[in-house]
């Protein structure tokens, strides 16, 4: 007797063998077989004739942590037929956090991460991965956070750490893993990650590596001077090498600006590789990204947090100092995300300019890029979040989609979302990565069989990350399962028009329970914390 079976679709088992026809069988929140089950009771049916099976995809970066306990049923992950989500990315979340630090980083991430409960309980991560156990739609896994672990060692201070602040923060390494985060993240164009020097983030990796995890990099753009060559993949690289720890670079892909050179973004790591270190990536398929702009503000002005930089935007002297940093940093005339590309997605105090472009609102105020920015963030308590503006060649965006499947054909790779759910015109990426992925590249491009493709989506990340008994559709994993229509899955989900829910995939289930019932979330809160 089964609680479900599947009926008649094609099954991908998550690890690239091709499709078959089977039916699949789940009880207890197991699948429990795969075969021929036509004449086997269950409580359940499914009819998948025409459609494909496949394990839910599990996704490597996401931003959901803050808004996830306010919104459990998660439509906007689960609709794209993800079943299991990383978030912690960037290193930018809650835990471990005492009680004040949590209060402070919660008003600092407000406008990437939204708001969170109040009395979220962050002292550790078994406390912090406790309130996403069966209160969710979806299964959740924890990155401890590089920004968490310095604020408990030293603060909202420009430095690196040193002494006994690093053993603080190592120490902390080694119990947020022992308690269940999955690795660590850092993220170095961000504060106060991207205080960290390369000899920081080796030591923290070198706690990863004895504890046998992984570190999850965001590559630095940030304070280059402290950086190993410059930043970027050859500091990664570099803390790779020295710790032994395996690698993971978060969504590395080509840019507009870069488009046609996937080769080149590649070649620090094919050499780093042939060294022997271990590296994956992973990546979504957009042509530009999405973020909160604290970033653009200058190193020294986070010094004491929200407080601190909240009072350097209102001193006359130390505005002056920040706008002049970010219209000449961030100019136009530099590739990596210029002001004059921001466009917002998130106002809370002036909802009027959610989907308004920064050099639009600069040029009304009559004043410059950096001016309106410090303001902004001044009339909003820094809550705010942005998305990079389409670009305007199409040829370039097309490019990048091409570079996108080439790079996922590597066996290194795996796909994101990097959702970024907070704001009325959030990024398409939060609705959409996944049957974009699926659907409009894979048939525009080919390249990669839809084998290959699911496989990227399941059992490599499982792998990568630990995430035991998931990943694939086979007896003894757990049922998180995605039917999906091959030929019709896509997504609608634009920059103009982001909060579209994609067609093709009509049902999810997780833990062996029908969370989306013929494209219709049913309210189940099946997510477990895991692995
Ligand atoms: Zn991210």
């Amino acid at each position: 007797m089964f609680d479900i079976v599947i009926e008649g679709g094609q099954v991908l088992d998550g690890t690239g063998s091709p499709a078959r026809r089977a039916d699949v069988g789940i009880a207890g929140g197991d699948i429990t077989a795969v075969g021929d089950l036509r004449s086997a009771d269950a409580a359940r049916r499914i009819n998948a004739a025409g459609l494909h099976v496949a394990p839910g995809f599990i996704d490597t970066h996401t931003h959901t942590e803050g808004v996830l306990l306010g919104d459990p049923q998660h439509a906007m992950g689960l609709r794209q037929g993800i079943t299991a989500e990383i978030f912690g990315l960037d290193g930018l979340s809650y835990a471990p956090l005492s009680r004040e630090n949590y209060l402070l980083n919660r008003r600092y991430l407000a406008g990437l991460l939204g708001w969170p409960p109040e009395d979220l309980d962050t002292t550790t991560v078994a406390a912090f991965r406790r309130a996403y156990h069966r209160t969710v739609s979806i299964n959740t896994a924890y990155l401890a956070a590089h920004g968490a672990i310095r604020l408990e060692a030293l603060g909202f201070r420009d430095a690196p750490l040193v002494g006994d602040p690093l053993d603080h923060a190592r120490r902390l390494v080694r119990d947020s893993i022992e308690d269940g985060a999955v690795g660590i993240s850092s993220g170095l164009n961000y504060y106060p990650n991207a205080w960290a020097d390369t000899a920081e983030l080796i030591a923290l990796a070198d706690a990863v590596h004895d504890a046998g995890s992984i570190h999850v990099i965001e590559l630095r753009q940030a304070n280059p001077e402290r950086a190993f060559a410059g930043g970027g993949l050859a500091e990664a690289m570099e803390v790779g090498r020295r710790s032994g720890a395996r690698i993971h670079i978060a969504h590395h892909r080509t840019q507009p600006w870069s488009a046609g050179q996937a080769e080149e973004l590649l070649a620090e790591a094919e050499k780093a590789k042939a060294e022997g270190v271990d590296v994956t990536f992973d990546i979504y398929p957009y042509p530009t990204g999405s973020s909160y702009p604290l970033s653009y503000v200058p190193a020294w002005a986070h010094e004491g947090g929200p407080d601190g930089l909240l009072a350097r935007l209102e001193d006359p002297a130390d505005r002056a100092r920040i706008v002049e940093h970010m219209d000449t940093t961030h100019h136009e005339s530099r590739p990596w995300n210029p002001l004059t590309s921001v466009v917002f997605s998130h106002v809370p105090r002036q909802p009027e300019l959610d989907g308004a472009r920064l050099a639009d609102i600069a040029a009304d105020r009559g004043i410059t890029a950096g001016a309106a920015l410090s303001d902004l963030l001044l009339e909003n308590e820094l809550e705010l979040s942005y998305v990079i503006a389409a670009p305007a060649s199409t040829g370039r965006w097309r490019q990048t989609g091409r570079d996108a499947i080439a790079l996922l054909a590597r066996d290194d790779y795996m796909v994101c979302s990097d959702i970024t759910p907070v704001g009325s015109v959030c990024h398409p990426r939060s609705f959409g990565a996944y049957p974009r992925f699926l659907g409009r590249l894979r048939r525009a491009f080919g390249v990669l069989s839809l084998e290959a493709m699911v496989a990227r989506m399941t059992d490599v990340p499982a792998r990568r990350f630990g995430l035991t008994g998931r990943g694939r559709l086979a007896p003894g994993f757990r049922a998180d399962v995605v039917v999906f229509d091959a030929e019709r899955v896509i997504d609608t989900a634009t920059y103009d028009d982001p909060r579209q829910h994609p067609a093709g995939i009509p049902f999810v289930l997780v833990n062996g329970q029908i969370a989306v019932d013929d494209e219709r979330p049913t309210g189940v809160l099946a997510g477990e914390a895991v692995p």
